[in-house]
């Protein structure tokens, strides 16, 4: 059993109350390679924010979770030896699928899980959730969970249509869980394609696709169900189509690749909602820097000519997102 309070991690409690008061959201950046660590921790050192690492079921079988477990002990710290003296980071379980999943991650040193129950029935979600939150608070591990279902594919976490939360449902499951925060479905979805066209109108300028406004109907009638409890929202890549154009300028295909609306993350960010998940962007910022710079220099083979570029632009885009979308900047 390794405690996260030994590895210098912080767990979700204060920092969601801190933000929900302040009228801001914290960034929970996915992360697989020690490139996308890096750009995370550089990002929120030189913006002072806090910063939730996460790590998804295919994070851990692509890295192997005892490497990704020491990348976030490692990342403490390298935000203490970049100047931070006290930095706030989670290490968080995006997705946990089983109680033995959220069990493994909090033995090993995760400070916050998520048990996802969203594609059960509403009692067993309930059921499964609690057994989670029992475990997970004996050693001060805070716990997220979904209700509805959101759209889209995200590792192994795939669904063909979207059901939003019921805010009729949100105080009997909040109540009976304990759970610490929650994941919502108001219209945001996973990965880099989430709006098929017909769900879209096309800008007669650009020919770029506009997705669909997120629910905030939806998003006010749970907050004030549960006023000031922290709520998450997963799939929330904006999807840069100046990424996307960078990629299939060379040599890519991402033929209409389309995501949130950051005016509407801001305008979300500034509610209950207190988590804000990004993964796509990230995916979408390395990939152009590395399509470029192949296409620039076809001589280079050194993965750190091309990987300097790529964890430069992913740098760029978290510190865009903290400072420009979510607003937890200067927070520590
Ligand atoms: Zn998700």
């Amino acid at each position: 059993m390794v405690s996260y309070k030994k590895l210098g991690l912080v767990n979700t409690k204060k920092m969601f109350a801190k933000a929900v008061k302040g009228g801001y959201a914290i960034p929970a950046f996915n992360f697989n390679t020690m490139e996308q660590m890096q750009a995370i921790i550089q990002a929120a050192v030189e913006t002072k924010s806090p910063v939730i690492m996460q790590v998804s079921k295919g994070a851990r079988k692509y890295a192997n979770p005892t490497i990704l477990r020491y990348m976030a002990e490692g990342a403490v710290q390298y935000a203490k030896e970049l100047g931070c003296k006290k930095p706030q980071i989670v290490l968080h379980l995006d997705h946990g699928d089983s109680y033995e999943t959220c069990k493994s991650c909090i033995d090993s040193g995760f400070s916050s899980v998520m048990i996802d129950g969203s594609s059960l029935p509403f009692k067993e979600n309930i059921k499964l959730t609690k057994k989670v939150v029992n475990y997970a608070h004996k050693h001060d591990v805070t716990v997220e969970a979904e209700l509805g279902v959101l759209a889209g594919v995200e590792d192994e976490v795939s669904a063909a249509e979207s059901h939003y939360t019921k805010p009729e449902e949100v105080i009997e499951f909040a109540t009976k869980t304990g759970c610490d925060s929650l994941a919502i479905s108001i219209g945001t979805s996973h990965g880099a394609y989430k709006f098929t066209a017909a769900q879209c109108t096309r800008d007669p300028k650009t020919g770029k696709l506009v997705p669909p406004p997120l629910a905030f109907d939806v998003l006010k009638a749970i907050e004030k169900k549960l006023p000031g409890f922290p709520i998450v929202l997963h799939g929330s890549s904006s999807v840069p189509q100046d990424c996307v154009d960078t990629i299939n300028k060379y040599g890519g295909k991402l033929p209409d690749a389309v995501g949130i609306p950051e005016e509407q993350l801001r305008k979300a960010a500034k509610s209950a909602v207190c988590k804000i998940n990004i993964d796509s962007d990230s995916r979408l910022a390395m990939t152009a820097a590395i399509r470029k710079h192949f296409a620039e220099y076809p001589g280079h083979f050194d993965p750190r000519q091309y990987l300097t570029p790529a964890r430069e632009a992913m740098k760029e885009m978290y510190i865009h997102k903290i400072v420009k979308v979510l607003g937890s900047n200067n927070k520590l």
